[in-house]
């Protein structure tokens, strides 16, 4: 049995900025002179199977976007969706240094789309930190559905007392504080690193 502590990071609003947020639609839509209220509906319409893998990205641009003829490629508005991924603060560096130490098992739970999903791993060597990415477009599931965090813990073989649930939104910590599951409301990397102590975890 493995006792080192497992750790399972949120990766938008944690260790980047959010994949495709309602900011980055809005700023798609002035961008691109889009209707916002008609692709807000759309997005939100498509958003949990996008998420969950059952829509592709190219599907996803489609339906939402190019249901009109537009003055503009869908690879070009494809791009704009990736460049909205950036490192966001210190805690990406952090981790790195977190990692290099061997002494814990560092995972995703994420909810994305396939796609930019795999983008981010790829832009910001992500596959050097986490040991596998526990995330919704390959689960089929999206926090905060209770059963993803059991799910997630599961698949690694750790013991609820030694895993810990880090997450930006309340509303994703929340259902794993009820689940008895130890859990983390990130709020920035210094209050991060003082409740990691608390466990015992640290660089
Ligand atoms: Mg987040």
């Amino acid at each position: 049995m493995n006792h080192r502590p497992t750790i399972f990071f949120d990766i938008g609003g944690v260790l980047l900025t959010n994949g495709w947020d309602t900011p980055a639609r809005k700023r798609a839509a002035e961008e691109f002179k889009l209707d916002y209220n008609e692709f807000q509906t759309r997005h939100e319409m498509l958003k949990t199977a996008f998420e969950t893998g059952r829509l592709g990205l190219d599907a996803y641009v489609r339906k939402a976007v190019f249901h009109r003829s537009r003055l503009f490629s869908p690879d070009e508005f494809k791009q704009f969706m990736f460049a909205q991924s950036q490192v966001l603060g210190e805690t990406l560096a952090w981790l790195r240094e977190l990692a290099a130490t061997g002494k814990y098992r560092l995972f995703t739970l994420n909810n994305e789309s396939r796609e930019l999903h795999e983008y981010r791993v790829r832009a910001f060597r992500l596959g050097e930190i986490f040991d596998a990415f526990f995330t919704s477009c390959y689960l089929g599931q999206v926090k905060p559905d209770e059963e993803i965090y059991l799910n997630a813990l599961g698949m690694t073989g750790g013991q609820r007392a030694s895993a810990i649930f880090i997450d930006d939104r309340a509303l994703n910590v929340e259902p794993a504080v009820a689940l008895g599951l130890n859990a983390i409301l990130y709020t920035g990397l210094d209050p991060l690193r003082e409740r990691l102590k608390e466990f015992g975890v640290e660089s």
